[in-house]
């Protein structure tokens, strides 16, 4: 039963282990704003580069081979690359299996990998894909109704491979996700972003077995709404660069992201801001790769709205505008950027 302790490790920032973690209890109906990560997702539609620092040819290989299932179903492309600018880049350490979630990778120095692979086989690429896609672990769905033997995982995983401690084991198995900080979908016992665990970890004899493809609910949720929905790159709406006249949009559907261009033809300081009373999430990407995370926020601006100031080089830039609650959150909205 040593398979059952290959356990990925969550990769977090340290912008969210400020976040309070653990989490919010479930069902608390109002939300801890605090707590709730901002989204990982990339921009519908890109092309992310990925990169291996060091490897076999055949590790590499199986990497290649497997990894771009997700992207059937995604709207994403994976493109293998030695150029030392990927956003994901690719190790085959003797230290488990990790990945960053989403463009939390793009924080990472160019020097360090953002995923890890200590051992390799298709589930695992296919497990840490997914978080490199922005999926969170489905054990950790507040819908799972796990029971966990807390004292019987803390045992298991405080020895190797792992040696977790146990605030690592109730960060990476025990704690549950708030609603509003996963994905939408009921809980997947088929999903490959759950872990196996025997009988023995929990209370009520609930186990999983290893999950080696991608379940259905994985593939229609990579491909829907929420995440990665349509073919090919989805309209960008573009901003005049104007103090006064905010452009007005809308998030139609629940989980919807809007993308909107705007070109600095100067350096210098820009805002960019939405208004009205939609709770909305930003991120800044560019100048001209939509893949390069500049900042991201949530509520700096006028009540629930985000607001970015920053010094840019001249060139066009991505903005993405998402609902804050990808599960049912819809609204108008203004939006502007002005220097
Ligand atoms: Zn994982």
């Amino acid at each position: 039963m040593t398979t059952i302790k290959k356990i990925c490790y969550d990769r977090l920032l340290p912008s969210d282990l400020r976040r309070a973690i653990p989490f919010a209890s479930i069902g608390t109906g109002g939300r801890t704003r605090a707590i709730t990560p901002i989204g990982k997702l990339w921009i519908n539609g890109s092309t992310l580069r990925v990169g291996f620092m060091g490897g076999s040819s055949d590790q590499q290989s199986i990497v290649k081979n497997y990894a771009p299932e997700w992207t059937k179903h995604a709207n994403l492309n994976f493109e293998f690359t030695a150029s030392p600018n990927a956003d994901i880049r690719v190790a085959f350490a003797d230290d488990g299996a990790w990945s960053y979630l989403g463009t939390d990778a793009k924080s990472i120095p160019a020097n360090s990998p953002t995923m890890n692979f200590g051992w390799l086989d298709e589930a695992v690429v296919l497990h840490e894909f997914g978080h490199a896609i922005g999926l969170a672990h489905e054990h950790q769905n507040p819908d799972g109704g796990i029971q966990w033997n807390e004292a019987a995982v803390i045992r298991d995983l405080s020895g190797p491979p792992n040696n977790w401690d146990e605030a690592t084991v109730r960060h990476n198995v025990l704690n549950k996700y708030s609603h509003d900080q996963i994905h939408g979908t009921e809980f997947d016992s088929e999903s490959i972003m759950l872990y196996s665990f025997p009988a023995e970890w929990t209370l009520d004899g609930f186990h999983s077995e290893p999950n080696t493809e991608l379940s259905e609910q994985d593939r229609a949720f990579a491909a829907g709404a929420q995440m990665y929905p349509g073919r090919g790159q989805p309209d960008a709406v573009e901003l005049a660069v104007s103090e006064i006249k905010a452009t007005q949009a809308s998030i139609g559907q629940p989980g919807e992201e809007d993308l909107f261009i705007f070109t600095a033809r100067s350096a210098g300081r820009y805002t960019i801001e939405t208004e009205g009373q939609t709770d909305l999430v930003m991120k800044l990407f560019g100048p001209a790769d939509q893949n390069e995370l500049i900042a991201e926020d949530d509520d700096s601006g006028l009540g629930y709205n985000p607001r970015l100031t920053v010094d840019l080089s001249q060139g066009q830039y991505f903005v993405q505008i998402r609902h804050y609650n990808r599960r049912r959150g819809t609204g108008p909205y203004g939006i502007k950027v002005y220097k």
